[in-house]
């Protein structure tokens, strides 16, 4: 589903540059569960905006299904994302001048969908937030808005889910119930999810620890979960 081919990514001059991630090469199918570990600077959020095509690589490709993404426009890169990517952020991103409801259908409205209210309501339910539709993110917990933020993520069925230390902002307790959620909304879907964490528990969870390390990637499948 995703191929990823001599990826290379460096920041900063042309004279010295700082060469993040160093000709990465691996693939991953549909269904898969993937974490990205590593020391903090490893790159990890750097290789997760590259998947999400939010930047442009130094250097090869990524291929999502038959698309290569370097081959699109900005504008049509942005349909890309929209029609085929979920996105969740360790710091919720979420608009504090809609309601729950109104960020979650945000995907759908963008794509001009006459039912996304209806599911952006229906999404809230699975999320556990049928009553809190009409709150602002002021107004709501962290774990709360964390939800939230998963619900518009996935609001569109994306068949890539990924997200950026998406419990890091959050107490253990709280953070686990985040991490479930993601996990069962991955499960009954046909999608690819991958997670940056720094926890190991979490990342045993995935199907396939991906160790980034001095800009080098090291794969190990979990056979436990695999068999
Ligand atoms: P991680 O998510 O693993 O903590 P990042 O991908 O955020 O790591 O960053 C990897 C390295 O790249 C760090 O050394 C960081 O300072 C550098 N870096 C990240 N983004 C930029 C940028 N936009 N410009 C310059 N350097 C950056
Ligand atoms: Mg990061």
């Amino acid at each position: 589903m995703i191929h990823v081919s001599n990826l290379t990514m460096e920041y900063g001059q042309e004279g010295s540059p700082l060469r993040v991630l160093d000709n990465l090469n691996f693939s991953m199918e549909r269904g898969d569960t993937v974490a990205i570990v590593g020391p903090s600077g490893s790159g990890k959020t750097t290789l997760l905006q590259l998947l999400a095509a939010l930047e442009q690589p130094t250097q090869g490709h990524i291929k999502l299904d038959q698309q290569t993404l370097s081959e699109l426009s900005t504008d049509q890169l942005a349909d890309f994302r929209r029609d085929n990517m979920g996105i969740v952020f360790q710091s919720f991103h979420l608009i504090d001048s809609l309601t729950a409801l109104a960020n979650a259908a945000l995907p759908l409205d963008i794509a001009g969908k006459p039912d996304a209210t209806i599911r952006a309501q229906s999404m809230l339910e699975s999320v556990g937030l049928k009553d809190r539709a009409h709150h602002y993110p002021q107004q709501l917990s962290g774990g709360e808005q964390q939800r939230v933020a998963i619900a518009r993520a996935l609001v569109h069925e994306p068949r890539l889910i990924l997200a950026d230390e998406p419990t890091g902002n959050l107490d253990e307790k709280t953070g686990k119930r985040v991490a479930d959620l993601l996990f069962e909304l991955h499960a009954q879907s046909q999608s690819t999810l991958v997670l940056v964490t720094h926890d190991m528990r979490l990342a045993k969870r995935c199907k396939r620890l991906f160790c980034l390390e001095s800009g080098k990637l090291r794969v190990e499948d979990n056979h436990e979960l695999s068999a």
